[in-house]
């Protein structure tokens, strides 16, 4: 056996104060921040931090599992305080990303495991709609659909 196999414990990653005030918002915000906004929040208790910094941070952060970045979430790309498997409610007109009330469903990661070709650590799941205030609102498209009907022909 390989000496470090045994104890290949990956050493405690070191929590700066800007890293660890860069996790901290992440882990307060439930908006799913995208880099830029990260960088806004922090910026109010530590009014010297660089973009750059929260950049280099966050993809830190993201490698060691203490924050998700969502691959899915739409661009610009958005990260996640809570590391807990969730899924995702996005809203197609303003972009507003919630975690959804639903418990993640187990079956369907099994039956992707049945399948034996890949080997499946997990899987993310985001359903696209309305969110409460978007859908009260006339759909431009739907007003643009009739508006071309009127004058049509
Ligand atoms: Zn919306
Ligand atoms: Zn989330």
């Amino acid at each position: 056996m390989h000496p470090d196999s045994t104890n290949r414990a990956v050493p405690a990653l070191r929590m700066s104060r800007q890293r660890r005030a860069i996790l901290d918002a992440l882990r307060g915000a439930r908006s799913h921040p995208t880099a830029d906004e990260v960088y806004a929040l922090v910026r109010r208790r530590l009014p010297r931090l660089s973009l750059g910094t929260v950049y280099r941070n966050l993809e830190i952060l993201a490698q060691r599992g203490l924050i998700r970045d969502l691959k899915l979430g739409g661009a610009p790309r958005r990260f996640d305080g809570i590391t807990e498997p969730h899924y995702h409610l996005r809203c197609l007109r303003c972009g507003r990303l919630e975690d959804a009330p639903l418990r993640p469903i187990a079956a369907i990661e099994q039956a992707a495991r049945r399948l034996r070709t890949y080997a499946i650590l997990g899987h993310e799941l985001e359903f696209v709609g309305l969110c409460p205030q978007c859908k009260t609102e006339r759909p431009p498209a739907l007003k643009n659909a009739r508006h071309r009907a009127r004058k049509g022909k």
